[in-house]
């Protein structure tokens, strides 16, 4: 990974083959990030991602191990017990260009992965909520 400081964001450069919440949580954890928003663009190799299925109270997931296009990424960091928790959402389109998106589970760069990161002034923190089942903002 890439990083070029701004003056009040960062660029960050995925490799291929590194994963993206393992990247973020340690580029949170190293620059001590109490709250950002993310948004980015690249290729991924390994995708899982899904839909919170409101009913049933758990996430659908679904894999893609074919090279992708990641046409948007959008996220925000927040703290959960102290400790860094990136929520992350992504379109993505294959060899038909039909877009297809979620919650990011886990992403495999492929190519590149360029995000950028903003943080923010005030910590951002969830807390579960029970009619949800979900750790909401507060
Ligand atoms: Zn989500």
């Amino acid at each position: 990974m890439k990083h070029i400081q701004l003056t009040n964001s960062s660029l960050l450069v995925l490799e291929k083959g590194e994963e993206l919440h393992e990247v973020l949580k340690r580029f949170a954890e190293e620059n001590d990030l109490k709250g950002a928003w993310l948004s980015g663009l690249g290729a991924s190799s390994d995708l899982e991602i899904g839909l919170y299925d409101i009913e049933a109270r758990e996430y659908r997931w679904k894999t893609y191990s074919e090279p992708l296009e990641i046409l948007q990424l959008t996220g925000n960091q927040s703290v959960i017990e102290g400790e860094p928790f990136w929520h992350v959402h992504g379109s993505f389109s294959g060899r038909d260009l039909r877009a297809i998106g979620g919650h990011v589970k886990r992403l495999v760069v492929g190519v590149t992965c360029e995000l950028h990161i903003v943080p923010l002034e005030t910590e951002l923190t969830r807390t579960y909520d029970e009619s949800t089942g979900l750790k909401l903002l507060n």
